[in-house]
C-alpha cells in the first residue's frame, strides 16, 4: 500500500527541492530558459519548494548572475575532490562556489559509468563540496541488470553508505535516487518500487546519521520525471523532490514539474 503525502504532513517533511541537471547541454543562448524559470518561480511556489538548475560549468557564472534577485539557485554537476592543483580539465568545489553555485551534483551515474567514479571517490567529492560551502546532491541507483537480479536495495544501500560525506547534515547533503535504467529512457519504476527504495534509503540514513538528521534529509527521485508523471512521483512517501535531466532544459517543462508542489 503506497502512503501518499497528505497536506497535514507537509510541514513535518523537509522542504522539497526540484533540481534540474542540464548535463552537457546549453550555451549562453540557453540563459533565456534560466531567466524564464526565475521569472516563473513566484512567491507561492517559493513557499512550497526550492528550485535549482545545475548548468554546465561554463554557464555557472553567467547563470548565477542572471538569477541575482531571484530565489532560483544555480549549481554545478561535478567537482574535483581537491581545492586546486595539477588536474587539467577539472573544476574544484571552491571554483564553483566562487562562480555563484550553491549546490553540486556528485556521483551521477553518468560520472560513475563514464569516469569510473566509485563511492569512495564520490564521498571525497561530496566532502569537497561541504568544505567549499556547497550543498552536495549525492546520486545513487541500480542498473537494469542489478534490478533484474533483485539487488536494487543492496546496491543502493552500499552506495548511500559509501558515498555519504563526513559531516553530512540535513542542510548540506541531499540524496538523489536515480535508477540508471530510468535516466533518459522515458521509463520509470512503479510507484510501489519508488516507495520501497526511498523508505529503505531513509532507513539507511537513520542507521548512519541518526533519526533526526535522517528524517529531515531530502531524498530526491530522478529518472524520466516529466510534467505528466511528476505529481504522482512527488506524492510518494519519502520523495522530497526531483532531479530532472531532459525536462529541465525547457523552462515550461521544468516549471510544470515544479507545479506538482503548488
Ligand atoms: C538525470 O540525468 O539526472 C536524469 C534524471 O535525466 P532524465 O530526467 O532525462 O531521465
Amino acid at each position: 500500500m503506497i502512503e501518499a503525502r497528505f497536506p497535514m504532513a507537509i510541514t513535518s517533511r523537509p522542504r522539497p527541492l526540484v533540481a534540474g541537471n542540464w548535463k552537457m547541454n546549453g550555451t549562453r543562448a540557453s540563459l533565456s530558459e534560466i531567466k524564464a524559470i526565475a521569472d516563473g518561480y513566484d512567491v507561492a511556489l517559493q513557499n512550497r519548494a526550492a528550485l535549482l538548475i545545475c548548468t554546465p560549468a561554463t554557464l555557472v557564472l553567467t547563470a548565477a548572475a542572471a538569477c541575482l534577485g531571484s530565489k532560483l539557485e544555480i549549481g554545478g554537476q561535478d567537482c574535483h575532490a581537491k581545492a586546486s592543483g595539477a588536474h587539467t580539465g577539472d573544476i574544484s568545489a571552491e571554483m564553483l562556489a566562487d562562480s555563484g553555485a550553491s549546490f553540486v551534483i556528485v556521483g551521477h551515474s553518468e560520472r560513475r559509468a563514464d569516469h569510473g567514479e566509485t563511492s569512495t571517490i564520490v564521498k571525497a567529492k561530496a566532502e569537497a563540496a561541504l568544505r567549499a560551502g556547497l550543498r552536495a546532491i549525492v546520486c545513487v541507483g541500480e542498473t537494469r541488470a542489478e534490478r533484474e537480479a533483485g539487488k536494487t536495495l543492496a546496491v543502493v544501500r552500499r552506495q548511500v553508505k559509501g558515498s555519504l560525506p563526513e559531516g553530512a547534515s540535513r542542510w548540506n547533503t541531499i540524496i538523489a535516487y536515480e535508477p540508471v535504467w530510468a535516466i533518459g529512457t522515458g521509463l520509470t519504476p512503479t510507484i510501489a518500487d519508488v516507495a520501497e527504495v526511498h523508505a529503505d534509503i531513509r532507513k539507511t540514513l537513520r542507521g548512519a546519521l541518526g533519526a533526526d538528521t535522517a528524517g529531515r534529509m531530502r531524498i530526491l527521485y530522478g529518472g524520466s520525471v516529466k510534467p505528466d508523471n511528476a505529481a504522482a512521483l512527488m506524492a510518494v512517501a519519502n520523495v522530497d523532490g526531483a532531479l530532472i535531466g531532459g525536462a529541465s532544459l525547457k523552462a515550461a517543462d521544468f516549471l510544470a514539474i515544479a507545479a506538482a508542489y503548488r
